[in-house]
């Protein structure tokens, strides 16, 4: 798979990819990325990407020109129309990084993935000329509800959740598959949080590691793991439950920590171990 940066920064993405699993995935020959540089295609002596906005108002707007001819240069195809007609647009992905757009999710992250190549355009000052949207990009990203300064740190963390994702991106040692948000039960939707993690010491100053973890009984471990990935999410994140037809374990054990959450006993709002505890 390959990932191109449209971006007036090319120099930004160079140390960001040089940790964990995307180096190792680029070195594999599994992952190419390249940045451009946006300046490279424009034809005035300052080599200008943005200008003032039609309408007034502070700030400066991104041009269309350069966004055009860079992605000419990079598909040959700079419309959407072109790339739906040709075909190309089954291979290739063209993103607008942008706080108006969808937010970014895990089955994004798949969705792209399946690309044998994604364009992300990074927008600056107060973003880009409407048209970029209208006529060239196939989608805008956000990554959620803030306002950065620019696309490339968006577009870092886009291309690190698709990497990671790849058929052997990931070694052994890790998995995708049982992680916060991943499919839920062979389904498209967004599964639910990841179940809590421990290491080693069993115990650090009297802070101890739950008993089940320690014995060897995985069924009961499993069971253990699933109800706090519920308890979590039912905490932090009910939404993502609400969406959900949950599986008849999952119910089970959601209808075990509603009760416990009545009695008082281990509640969903005081899961925390006390400190003297
Ligand atoms: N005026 C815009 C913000 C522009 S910020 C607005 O209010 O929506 C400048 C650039 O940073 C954007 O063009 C976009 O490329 C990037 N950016 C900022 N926040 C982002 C976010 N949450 N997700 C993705 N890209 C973002």
């Amino acid at each position: 798979m390959r990932f191109d940066l449209i971006t007036i920064f090319p120099r930004f993405f160079d140390t960001p990819l040089e940790y964990g699993v995307v180096p190792r995935a680029r070195t594999a020959g599994l992952l190419q990325i390249e940045a451009h540089d946006l300046r490279a295609f424009t034809h005035d002596l300052h080599r200008t990407t943005d200008d003032r906005p039609f309408g007034g108002g502070e700030g400066m707007v991104m041009k269309l020109g350069p966004i055009y001819e860079c992605l000419l240069a990079l598909t040959g195809e700079p419309t959407r129309g072109q790339r739906q007609k040709s075909g190309l647009s089954q291979r290739l992905r063209v993103c607008l990084m942008s706080a108006q757009g969808p937010v970014f999710q895990q089955r994004d992250a798949r969705r792209l993935g399946s690309y044998e190549r994604v364009i992300l355009i990074c927008g600056r000052y107060e973003g880009v000329d409407e048209r970029v949207v209208d006529y060239l990009v196939d989608e805008e990203l956000s990554i959620g509800d803030f306002i950065l300064s620019g696309g490339e740190l968006p577009a870092c963390v886009v291309m690190d959740s698709v990497a990671r994702l790849l058929p052997g991106v990931l070694g052994h040692e890790l998995s995708a598959e049982n992680e916060s948000f991943s499919a839920y039960s062979g389904t498209d939707n967004t599964g639910i949080l990841d179940c809590p993690h421990y290491t080693r010491p069993v115990d650090f100053q009297g802070w101890t590691v739950p008993e089940v973890l320690r014995g060897g009984n995985h069924a009961e471990i499993g069971r253990w793991r699933r109800k706090q990935a519920l308890r979590k999410t039912l905490r932090h994140r009910p939404d993502l439950l609400h969406d959900l037809k949950l599986a008849k374990t999952d119910q089970k054990l959601l209808r075990e920590l509603e009760a416990e959450a009545e009695e008082g006993s281990s509640a969903v709002t005081s899961e925390r171990p006390s400190e003297g505890a």
